[in-house]
This record gives C-alpha cells, structure tokens and sequence, in this order.
C-alpha cells in the first residue's frame, strides 16, 4: 500500500464510522501564541476540546500536516539519527469531542490495525498510563491483548499534552515490532526503548484535562478522544521497511536528491545520512514556507532558517556546490501536491524564497567551515575539546551559522561548545547595539524579503520574539 491508499483507507475507515472528514490546518497555529508549529491533529480542535467552541460534528478524522523542531515537541535533533523522526511530518487522527472515549477510541483503533490494514497481532504492543487500570482492562477483555503485551508507563510517555498548557490527558499507544536485528540489539530492548525496534505507530489521548499556566488540571467539560498515527511509520509498517525513509513517501524524494547529487543512495552511510536529512528537511521547508513562514532571524523564521541551513550544509557535504533544496520543491510537490494543493499553488513562491535563502548562505558556508576547521584542528594540537564563545559567535554574527548547527559540524569528533561564552558575546552585542541604535533606520532581512512579502504569504508570529538561538541546544 502506498502512503496515499493508508491515508486514504483511514479516512475512509473513519468516515463510514460517522467521522466527518476536517482539513488539515495550516502550519502556523491560528491565534496561539503558546505554540510555535502545529504539532499534532488536535491542534486546531483545541478550544472545542475546552468547550470554548461548537462544531457541528462531534467525530472527525484528518490528516495534519506537522513541523516538530521547536517548542515542547522538537525532532530537530533526532533527524538522521533515527529512522522513524521527521521534522515535518502528517499525522493521521481520529477525534471525538464530547462523544465517545476509552472503549470505542480503543476498539477502532484496533480494529483498523488488525482487521483494515490486516497487521498481524503479534508484533503489536500497546502501553497505557500508570494507574488506568480502565484502559488496560479494555485492552485484554473486550480486544483479547494478553496481559503481558500491555505494558504501564508514567507521565513523560503516556500523558499527552500539546504543550506546557492547554488540553491533556492519559494516553494509551501502539507499538510495532520491527523485529530481531533491528534497533539497538541490546539483550534488554523492551517497548520503551528509545531505539527504532519497538515503533510507536498510534497514540491514542483520552482528553480530560486543561493546563493552567501554573500546572493546575481542571477537568474538560466532557471527556473526550484525540488520536495521532504518524502516516509515514505505518508506511513503514505497510510497507514491510524498517525505516521511514524506505516508504514511497520519502522515497520518491531521495530518488530526486540522487539525480541532482550524482550519487546513489546506499552506497555510503555517511551520503546516506545527508540525503535523509536534505528529503527530510525538503518537505519541512517546503510546507513551512507554502504556509506562510518565512526565513528570518527570530521565532518560526529563524526554526527555518536552522532547518534550511542545516539542509545546505548537507548537500555541501554530498559535494553539490550551487543552491539545490529549492530543487528538492518539485518531488516534494509531486509526492504531495494531490493531498496538498496550496503547494502546487504556491510553487513558485516557495522557490524563490528558498533559492534567495540558498544564495546568501552558500556565499558564507564555505569560509564559515574553513574557520571552523581551523579552530578544530588547533583544539587537537592542544588536546582540547571545548569551541570557545568567541568562535561560535563569529560564525553565527558573519557566517550566519545557527548555533545548533555548529554543535551539529563539531560534534562527531567529540568537540562541545562553550554556551557561557557564546551568551556573554551576545549580550555584548546586544549592549554595544543599542548604544548604536539611535538614528538608525530600519534595515535588514525585512528588507531583503519584502519583495518576496508581496505576493500576498505574511508571517504572523505572535510570541517567542525573545527566543534564543541555543534554544534547541539544551
Ligand atoms: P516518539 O516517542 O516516537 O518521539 P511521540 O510520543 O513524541 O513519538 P506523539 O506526540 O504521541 O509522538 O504523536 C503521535 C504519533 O505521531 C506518534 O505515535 C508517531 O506515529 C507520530 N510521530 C510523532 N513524532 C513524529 C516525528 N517526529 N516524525 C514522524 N512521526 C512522528
Ligand atoms: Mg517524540
Ligand atoms: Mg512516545
Ligand atoms: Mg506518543
């Protein structure tokens, strides 16, 4: 099955079972300053999960489009290490507001597993929060899962929230199997291990509780259900592949990336990881921008611009020296453009913006990296292993380079960066700009993109103007 027939049997699964068929929403979270990217499907139900607003359904099934690379849910770090995160990604969910909860949410999804997609019940695992005891009896007596295949797990893995507020609630979720040899291969990998045996396909949120900003849970005013399956894990697991990057849906992607590297994928890790990471961040980029994000120093634009810069790093790593993500757009349209028309529509919006960004970051990526070997090389002969405050500044302030993506370059041989150092040049900076700052006119990015603002995409990002850029270090 392709991604596209999974996406489409589980709409179809959901709407014979009085699910209305909802659209994805866009990737920036209308009026919710609490969230960088929309991140999961219940994003934009979550004021009718409060009660603050009525639908007039009370199912719905969708496929969301999501960016985890920021905020309380950020892949960022996991792409290319693993074979199952994205930063961009399409989350398949099923959604009952007020209607049904725990019984049903667990009886469809088992049945569209087992019974639907015809997944053998042996590899599948499920888990359930510490004490609901509730959801685990449902599991072994109305859908027969043995005991020992239903495991418990406390707050980090089986209570959902979107993020440090808002709705929430226990969660039970569904792993796959992906067999012996795969994974960590350590004698002691269980489901929780956070390697890519044990796949976590589905998760399955019994909503009942809003986050006030203090930590205090009021209870919902009715219980409700939230679910995410990430579309392209169970391609994986349709598709009999271990890794999402072996689905059709990235797939096509990196078959685009070899034609335009000249290289073949498989024939070396170390290419390999790069062109997993440029499909990867293709697709990030791409929807980011069709969605209205644009390349910038603060907030969503500067989670893009790190996106994108890591992106051009990797295809200078695969010796491709003229801008070529902004290439990448058209197998990106291809593979998407059906269930996503606004990029189609868009097309030639979202290059240009890319091939612009490209442009101005290759023209200082190559004297960055020189700099930067030259640093690493002087640390060896010293025997040290830490990059000062002063270097990364200097990449980051001349060459443009984000501060995780240095941490990225150095840290296979072992380097860390001193942060301390780095803050203190910053806040030097700062200081030295606001004495500066009388007098002068407004220049900049702003500038450079306002040109490309005409065709009618604004950014609106509300908060996070004073995010930092180790925000994703820690
Ligand atoms: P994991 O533990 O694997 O990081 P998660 O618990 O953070 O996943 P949820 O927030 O429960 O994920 O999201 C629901 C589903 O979305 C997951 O079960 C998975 O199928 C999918 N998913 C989550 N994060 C990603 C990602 N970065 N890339 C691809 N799919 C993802
Ligand atoms: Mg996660
Ligand atoms: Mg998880
Ligand atoms: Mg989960």
């Amino acid at each position: 099955m392709t991604g596209k027939e999974i996406r489409a049997q589980f709409f179809n699964y959901f709407q014979r079972n009085g699910h209305a068929l909802v659209e994805s929403s866009n990737l920036i979270p209308r009026n919710d300053p609490t969230l960088l990217f929309t991140n999961a499907g219940m994003n934009q139900f979550k004021d009718v999960f409060l009660g603050m607003e009525k639908r007039d359904y009370l199912r719905a099934v969708s496929s969301q489009k999501c960016v985890r690379a920021g905020g309380k849910h950020n892949d960022l770090e996991n792409v290319g290490r693993t074979a199952r995160h994205h930063t961009f990604f399409e989350m398949l969910g099923n959604f009952s507001f007020g209607d049904y909860f725990k019984k049903e949410a667990i009886a469809f999804a088992w049945a569209f597993l087992t019974k639907e997609l015809g997944l053998s019940k042996d590899r599948l695992y499920v888990t359930v929060y510490t004490d609901d005891d509730e959801a685990a009896d449902i599991w072994h007596n109305q859908e027969g899962v043995p005991r020992e295949r239903i495991y418990r797990f406390g707050e980090k893995d089986n209570f959902w929230s979107m993020g440090d507020t808002g709705p929430c609630g226990p969660c039970t979720e569904i792993f796959w199997d992906n067999g012996p040899g795969t994974g960590c291969g350590s004698p002691d990998c269980a489901v929780g291990c956070d390697c890519d045996r044990y796949m976590e396909i589905w998760n399955n949120v019994f909503m009942q509780f809003n986050r006030s900003k203090d930590g205090v849970l009021t209870p919902l005013p009715k219980p409700s259900v939230d679910t995410g399956m990430g579309l392209e894990r169970i391609s994986a697991v349709m598709q009999g592949v271990t890794s999402n990057y072996d689905t059709d849906l990235l797939q096509g992607i990196i078959r685009h990336i070899e034609k335009v590297s000249g290289k073949k994928y498989r024939d070396d890790e170390k290419d390999d990881v790069s062109m997993r990471v440029i499909a990867d961040h293709a697709r990030a980029v791409t929807f980011l921008i069709c969605d209205g994000v644009l390349p910038s120093n603060e907030g969503r634009g500067y989670v893009l611009r790190r996106i994108m810069r890591r992106a051009a790093r990797h295809a200078k790593m695969l010796g491709i020296a003229e801008p070529v993500l902004y290439r990448v757009v058209d197998a990106v349209n291809m593979m998407m453009g059906d269930a996503y028309p606004e990029l189609l529509e868009r097309e030639q919006y979202v290059k240009k913006v890319i091939l612009a960004e490209e442009e101005r970051f290759i023209e200082t990526l190559d004297r960055g990296l020189a700099i930067l070997n030259e640093e690493t090389a002087a640390l060896k002969a010293k025997g040290e292993k830490v990059i000062s405050g002063e270097v990364i500044f200097k990449l980051y302030d001349t060459f443009g380079f984000p501060v995780d993506l240095t941490a990225d370059i150095v840290e296979s041989e072992g380097f860390t960066l001193d942060e301390d150092g780095f803050a203190l040049c910053m806040e030097k900076q700062r200081v030295k700009a606001r004495e500066n700052w009388k007098g002068s006119g407004e220049t900049g990015l702003a500038d450079i993109y306002k040109e490309l603002h005409g065709t009618g995409v604004s950014t609106d990002f509300l908060g996070y103007s004073e995010q930092t850029a180790f925000s994703t270090i820690s």
